[in-house]
C-alpha cells in the first residue's frame, strides 16, 4: 500500500507529527475519549468492537494528519476549524473545512478530504479521521461527530465496517454513523 505523505509533511518524520499529537492534543484526546467506554458498548455481527477509544498507531498517524489540516481551515466567520484525513487504495489525502461568505457554500473537511481523493483516482476509503480543533473540553460528541451530509459522503466510497476516527469522541464503524445510507 502506498501511503503518500502531503509536501507539507514530507520532511518531517513521523515522530515529529506524532509530537504535535502528543503536545497539542493527546491530554483532550485522553480526557475526552474516556467517556466512550462508559457509555453501553456494542459489538456488531462480526464481533468487532466498534466503539474503541484507545488508537493504534496508524490511527494516531491519521489522526495526527487531520489535527495538520486542520491548521490550514478557512473558516473566518466560524473559527470553528476542522481538519480530516482518508486512507485510501491511492494513498494518504487531507482536507479542511473552506466557508464562504455565502454561508450555505461552505464544505465540511471530511468532503473536501474526500474529495481530493477522488480527484487524485481513489475509489475506496480504508480510514477516516476528523478532528475539531477549536472544541473544548466540555465540548460533548454532537459537535465532534461528521455531520449528516458528510456520512453520506463517506458511504459512498467506504465499506460499512470502515473506522471512522472522531477526535475526542473515539472510534466509529461508517455503519454506525449512517446505517442504512441513501443508495442508487
Ligand atoms: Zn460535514
Amino acid at each position: 500500500m502506498a501511503f503518500l505523505i502531503p509536501s507539507h509533511l514530507q520532511f518531517l518524520q513521523i515522530s515529529d507529527i506524532m509530537h504535535t499529537l502528543e503536545s497539542q492534543d493527546i491530554v483532550l484526546w485522553k480526557q475526552l475519549g474516556g467517556f466512550r467506554t462508559a457509555n453501553s458498548r456494542m459489538t456488531d455481527s462480526e464481533g468487532i468492537d466498534s466503539m474503541r477509544s484507545e488508537l493504534t498507531s496508524e490511527e494516531q498517524s491519521l489522526l495526527a494528519m487531520a489535527v495538520d489540516a486542520a491548521q490550514r481551515a478557512y473558516a473566518p466567520y466560524s473559527n470553528f476549524r476542522v481538519g480530516a484525513a482518508v486512507r485510501t487504495e491511492a494513498g494518504l489525502f487531507t482536507g479542511c473545512n473552506i466557508e464562504n461568505a455565502s454561508y450555505g457554500l461552505s464544505v465540511c473537511a471530511e468532503r473536501t478530504a474526500i474529495f481530493a481523493a477522488v480527484g487524485a483516482g481513489a475509489r475506496r476509503i480504508e480510514m477516516v479521521a476528523v478532528s475539531c480543533v477549536d472544541t473544548g473540553l466540555d465540548t460533548g460528541i454532537g459537535g465532534r461527530m461528521p455531520c449528516g451530509a458528510c456520512r453520506q459522503v463517506i458511504a459512498e466510497f467506504a465499506d460499512r465496517a470502515v473506522p471512522v476516527i472522531v477526535h475526542g469522541a473515539g472510534v466509529w464503524q461508517v455503519n454506525e454513523l449512517l446505517p442504512e445510507p441513501f443508495e442508487l
